[in-house]
């Protein structure tokens, strides 16, 4: 079966002709670096002297990318997929905590998240940022294996125990946990406890998902090695896959600090293991549950393809397809309409905490990224349909 990636009537059916005006301004907008650039630092300056900006970005970029500020008033967003099939995974997008409290608090409220998600058919997975579970200099050490002092060490251990409690409870009220991955440099001990946490509540299913960032060139084969450590201990490989957010970061630490790039040499060799990684996983379904967060229609296809090719039911439990709440509708809503499970991340938190996430997705959506063009295209062809219809 070949998606219609192009059909614009499935892709926006949920949206008002007031929705597709709004969205098209606002990616007309961002489409431009220069505007992109200015508003980044206009919202930093802004950000520190505390000048208010929810008038400016809550109606805008806000409304458009992100559920609300509170699990609850993300009700109507998720009901508005779920009528289409498409279903929603809660992400409190509050990022770059490093004070105590404030990893507290993100802690009790990805609980509250958890909770709410084993009570809502229309939300199958929960998710959260390990370092918002730990200030990141102790991911970092923990994962280099640098020397830590006392009050770090406990630190880390309270991170290992956050990370176990939230499994625990995902585990309870029989929702999947996905692990977000983000820089390389804190990685190994959030594989660590991931590892250790599948082996603990995979047991019966895939409750716990690591996620493996493909633009890294070592990834493929920590996958095989995942795989033989589930099958040796036991339990379900729950795999997220993504391409990864971090490249440029990534690259530039590598040369600054002068180690090996872990960044694959160029996009090709990233979209190669991407597919591999797909492939790998649904030759081994039975034992591996597959995430596949991706806006690119070619390994969203070639998932669709295989499981035909392979007579796997479209809604087939351990396969999954994810896309980010505001983007890429065109693969979400026409792949769901097929039958298959898809879901989309759903962000939520106060306006100012998101601000990361939101000046990401602005960058990402630039026309230097080259996504922008394509959501712009697709909106413009939706206007231009329902004017003619
Ligand atoms: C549901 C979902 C969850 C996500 N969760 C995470 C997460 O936990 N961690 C995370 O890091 N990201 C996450 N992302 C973002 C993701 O990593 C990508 O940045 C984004 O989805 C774009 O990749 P793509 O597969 O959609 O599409 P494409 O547009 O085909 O690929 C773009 C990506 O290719 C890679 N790339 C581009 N140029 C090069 C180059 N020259 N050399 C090597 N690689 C290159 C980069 O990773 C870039 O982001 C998530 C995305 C989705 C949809």
């Amino acid at each position: 079966m070949k998606i219609d990636f192009n059909n614009t009537q499935n892709a926006f059916i949920s949206k008002s002709d007031w929705d597709m005006t709004k969205a098209y301004v606002l990616f007309k907008t961002i489409s431009s670096p220069t505007i992109v650039k200015a508003g980044n630092t206009m919202l930093s300056v802004a950000l520190g002297v505390h000048f208010p900006i929810n008038w400016a970005v809550k109606p805008t970029i806000y409304q458009h990318f992100v559920g609300g500020e509170t699990i609850s008033s993300c009700d109507a967003a998720i009901e508005k997929l779920g009528r289409y099939n498409v279903k929603s995974i809660l992400d409190y997008s509050v990022e770059g905590k490093e004070d105590a409290e404030d990893i507290r608090l993100a802690f009790e409220e990805t609980l509250r998240a958890i909770d709410n998600a084993g009570k809502n058919p229309n939300i199958p997975f929960a998710v959260f940022k390990p370092t918002a579970m730990g200030r990141s200099i102790v991911l970092e050490k923990a994962s280099s294996g640098e020397e830590m002092s006392e009050q770090e060490t406990k630190e880390k251990e309270q991170f290992l125990d956050r990370v176990h409690q939230l499994c625990k409870k995902a585990h309870e009220v029989d929702i999947p946990i996905l692990i977000d991955a983000e820089h390389s440099w804190y990685q190994n001990i959030i594989d660590y406890a991931t590892n250790t946490e599948m082996a603990n509540f995979n047991k019966e299913k895939a409750i716990v998902f690591n996620t493996f960032q493909m633009y890294r060139h070592d990834r493929l084969a920590y996958l095989d090695k995942s795989y033989k450590m589930s099958q040796d201990g036991g339990y379900f490989l729950g795999a997220k896959f993504v391409r990864g957010a971090y490249m440029e970061i990534e690259r530039e630490r590598a040369e600054q600090k002068n180690y090996l790039d872990p960044i694959q040499p160029d996009k090709e060799a990233t979209d190669k293991d991407y597919n591999a990684a797909i492939r790998y996983c649904l030759e081994r379904i039975e034992n591996i549950k597959l995430f596949n967060g991706t806006h690119n229609d070619e390994s969203t296809q070639l998932m669709i393809d295989f499981m035909e090719e392979n007579k796997l039911p479209t809604d087939h439990d351990h396969c999954w397809f994810s896309q980010l709440y505001g983007m890429s509708d065109n693969i979400s809503f026409n792949v769901a309409k097929e039958g298959f499970n898809v879901a989309k991340y759903l962000p939520y938190g106060p306006v100012k905490h998101v601000m990361p996430y939101l000046l990401r997705r602005a960058e990402e959506n630039t026309s230097a990224q080259g996504q922008s063009t394509r959501e712009l295209d697709f909106i413009r062809q939706e206007k231009k349909r329902r004017k003619s219809n």
